[in-house]
């Protein structure tokens, strides 16, 4: 069955709950179809738990055929034939909705717990909304983190989101939060080039010990400010009868709002079971008449709000500009690209290198690739991925992002800092330098294909030369 976002009967965008399943826990219980009048569909979730789950696919297939599903992909550890076998399966078995993400860090390489012994590789989101959209079968949905809070690193979100709905991406579903300001800001960013982009925000009932869990184990991308920790706590303290009542007002003031400002639904966290569903139910039918500005007053007296600034991270962002040094190194390399590879002055360097008669081709690549990584390594970071894809990120190598990611970055930043913590994530850099050096539109708009196993360790120069110049 093919579940439309619009209704069928008016055109009009339904408002819709999506009820996300981990796929580490398939004991469920029989999945409803309508939460408080709206209705239901299920998303089965890849890899959350640990990097062993089962994967979604075959836990859909133990829910009922006529709810409709919408399966997760993660591109962690994975490449591009594992998606397209991910699509083969998913097309035969009928599932038309999917959501497609880079992913988070394996679960073996958070906390130090295992060694990066080899590179992990990710497919990255950008490649994995080409791929499905080549198939003409699917519904496709990407995720959006909204919750950043330095410039460089929300243009960076942005940017990477521009080119998802270029490459076909159908509808968004955001990272969970709880800044409603960013959720607005979601909309007005995107109204004038996307107006009937639809829009799916991410929200759970938040409880004292799940906020607890996810600030322990710094859950990639969610901004969980003190001042939400002290409220569910003192909350959680006094009474916790009062304190659950007050986790699923909250949730339902949220989603109300939400509907309120013109999303087209909900993807509900950590709340799939019955008794949950039915206090969720009761909240928002307790709240359903409410106003915008009567959900939004209601909603700052549960958190005990007296700003919106208390959603906000308590680390305050670093005024980062764009260092001399960047600008320096992206004119020359800039200047040396053009140089190189837009003049004649390639095609003759390449018909010389390449003359069959100068030397063996393979020799060649072996001496082209040793110059190359010497030159480009303590340069730019380059790790030899045989298809450079410098002019197309500002000079700021793909392979100095701990995932590779080329298209722009994961939802992980925290004001700036790269997910892993170990550097300032590259698409903040980037995005930083976009914008002095008037770039902005090639972040934006430059899909840049995945690198195919068979490139990497090869010379991007002969690659290059023997694509574009041969004859
Ligand atoms: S550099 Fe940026 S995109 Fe890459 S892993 Fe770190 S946070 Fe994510």
């Amino acid at each position: 069955m093919f579940l439309s976002l619009k209704s069928a009967d008016s055109n009009q965008t339904q408002f819709s709950i999506w009820v996300e399943y981990l796929c580490s826990n398939i004991q469920y219980q029989p999945a409803k179809q309508a939460i408080a009048g709206f209705p239901a569909m299920l998303t089965f979730a890849d890899r959350v738990h640990s990097d062993e789950d089962p994967d979604p696919i075959s836990v859909a297939a133990q829910f009922p055929q006529e709810i409709a599903k919408l399966l997760h992909f993660s591109g962690k550890d994975r490449d591009i034939r594992q998606f397209e076998h991910f699509l083969d399966q998913a097309e035969q078995l009928g599932y038309r909705h999917l959501l497609l993400l880079s992913g988070d860090k394996l679960k073996k390489h958070q906390d130090g717990k295992e060694q990066f012994t080899e590179r992990t590789r990710y497919l990255e989101s950008v490649n994995a909304v080409m791929a499905a959209k080549k198939r003409d079968k699917f519904s496709i949905g990407v995720a959006f983190n909204p919750f950043k809070y330095t410039e460089a690193e929300s243009d960076a979100q942005y940017f990477k989101l521009h080119k998802k709905i270029q490459a076909g991406a159908d509808f968004l579903i955001t990272q969970l939060g709880f800044d409603l300001d960013k959720i607005k800001q979601t909309q007005t960013r995107l109204i004038n080039d996307y107006p009937h982009f639809p829009l799916i925000a991410c929200v759970m009932p938040l409880t004292f010990r799940r906020a607890r869990y996810m600030l322990k184990h710094q859950v990639a991308g969610i901004v969980l400010p003190q001042h939400i920790l002290k409220i569910l706590e003192e909350e959680h303290l006094k009474d916790p009868v009062q304190a659950k009542k007050n986790v699923y007002e909250r949730c339902a003031l949220q989603i109300l709002i939400c509907k309120h400002l013109g999303y087209a639904g909900i993807h509900l966290s950590a709340c799939h079971q019955p008794e949950e569903q039915q206090q969720l139910e009761q909240a928002i039918k307790k709240y359903q008449a409410f106003t915008l500005d009567d959900c939004k007053e209601h909603w700052n007296i549960l958190w005990r709000a007296e700003s919106e600034s208390v959603f906000q991270p308590d680390v305050k962002p670093l005024a980062n500009k764009v260092k001399m040094a960047q600008l320096i190194k992206y004119r020359t390399l800039d200047w040396m690209h053009r140089f190189f590879f837009d003049s004649p002055v390639a095609m003759g360097v390449g018909q010389f290198i390449f003359k069959p008669s100068f030397w063996n081709r393979s020799k060649a690549n072996q001496i082209l690739l040793s110059i190359e990584y010497i030159s480009k390594h303590s340069l730019v970071g380059c790790e030899s991925c045989g298809q450079c894809r410098l002019a197309d990120t500002l000079y700021i190598c793909p392979e100095t992002c701990p995932k590779g990611l080329a298209n722009g970055p994961c939802g992980g930043t925290t004001i700036d800092r790269c997910e892993f913590g170990d550097r300032e994530c590259i698409h903040s850099i980037k995005a930083r330098v976009a914008k002095v050096v008037g770039q902005t539109e090639i972040l934006k708009t430059k899909l840049i294909p995945t690198v195919s196993i068979d490139k990497r360790n090869t010379s991007s120069w002969k690659n290059w030369y023997e694509a574009e110049c041969k004859d």
